[in-house]
């Protein structure tokens, strides 16, 4: 799913003389409503930015998509992720923040105030933009994959798991995600097959202990997917047992879902055309800050971290950037 689509304003005649088309003008532009874009919010609206908040395509974020959250400090009974992104949510908008239903659809950081472009045609002008638009699931780029998407093939079992109730399905990936996903479909189907290519789980520990224990998952170490077969819906895939090696082998399995859990993509592209980005596209940020290379724009959470991408470190990104925003807004004299 792409949650921010990739517009270049400067290719877009409704902009070409964008002076005259200013919608609005705002201090504080948030774009993503996960948590660091909430606790962004919650910190600039406290520091009287009057931070406006665009949620994206999926309001609230990946959290939303998750079940039970058992390692954000603060909470020893565990929270399901819909819960605390309502809260946050409620805390935003408690100290004022203006949170809008909206995806942004453009950029132009060409000059300050930037300019950012709504899918709605709106076009905003900001003194400070924090971009907290997050990340998106990876999906293995089979053909078949395509085919089946909606009716079949789904990256979030705790939106899709309900339909396959009493059936077979498999999860790929050895991450947390996939051990994740598998536990919960495990509560819900007859049969869960996790699809693992190495001949280990990356997953923490105690997530591996939980999917070993639960019997009605089976690991398929050493399997990759060759393809996921179906008339109009998936009945099956065809796995490579040991691809590569001397005894490899093909495998099939009957199931009627098929859920990817093998990482993420930053939602970075509509910005690449002014923010520096690694390689994989992870916007970079000076060390400690959530400062990017264009002066008034700052990133937090998952868009510009490949390492932790934990909840509890998206929010201090996200309270960094609006510290961040405050202190350049104050230096330059426009707050
Ligand atoms: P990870 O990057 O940790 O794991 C991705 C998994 O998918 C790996 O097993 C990887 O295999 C596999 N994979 C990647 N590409 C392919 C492919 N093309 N074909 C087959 N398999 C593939 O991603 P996660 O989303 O699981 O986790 C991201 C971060 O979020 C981690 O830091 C994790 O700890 C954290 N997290 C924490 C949770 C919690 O604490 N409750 C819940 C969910 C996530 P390989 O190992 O071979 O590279």
């Amino acid at each position: 799913m792409e949650l921010f689509k990739k517009i270049n304003i400067s290719e877009d005649k409704n902009l070409s003389n964008s002076e005259n088309l200013i919608n609005e003008k705002v201090k504080c532009l948030i774009i993503g409503s996960g948590p660091a874009g909430y606790t962004a919010a919650i910190y600039a609206a406290r520091a009287n930015l009057n931070p406006v908040l665009y949620e994206g395509l999926q309001p609230g974020g990946q959290l939303t998509t998750t079940t039970e959250i058992e390692n954000f400090p603060g909470y020893p009974n565990g929270i399901t992720g819909f819960e605390m992104m309502e809260d946050l949510k409620k805390q935003a908008l408690r100290f004022g923040t203006d949170v809008r239903f909206g995806m942004i659809v453009g950029c132009d950081f060409s000059k300050n105030p930037h300019k950012v472009k709504i899918d709605d045609g709106k076009i905003i002008e900001a003194d400070a933009v924090i971009i907290a638009t997050g990340a998106t699931a990876k999906y293995l780029g089979l053909p078949s994959e395509e085919k089946f998407k909606g009716s079949g093939v789904s990256a979030c079992a705790t939106c899709d798991g309900f339909f396959y109730k009493g059936k077979d399905v498999a999860v790929v990936g050895g991450g947390d995600t996939a051990c994740e996903e598998a536990l919960y479909l495990a509560g819900l189907c007859n049969k869960v097959y996790m699809i693992v290519r190495k001949n280990y789980l990356r997953a923490s520990k105690i997530m591996q202990e939980r999917v070993f224990q639960t019997k009605n998952i089976e690991v398929l170490f050493e399997h990759t997917t060759k393809e996921i077969i179906g008339d109009k819906f998936v009945n099956g895939a065809i796995l490579i047992k040991k691809l590569g090696q001397p005894d490899q082998q093909e495998v099939k399995i009957d199931i009627d879902g098929f859920f990817l859990a093998i990482g993420h993509h930053p939602n970075s592209d509509i910005f690449k055309q002014y923010i520096e980005t690694d390689e994989d596209g992870y916007i970079k940020t000076t060390p400690g800050t959530s400062k990017t290379n264009i002066e008034g724009v700052f990133a937090c959470g998952d868009v510009q971290d490949k390492v932790y991408r934990q909840a509890v470190t998206a929010a201090g990104s996200g309270c960094m950037a609006a510290i961040d925003a405050e202190r350049y807004l104050s230096a330059k004299g426009l707050h």
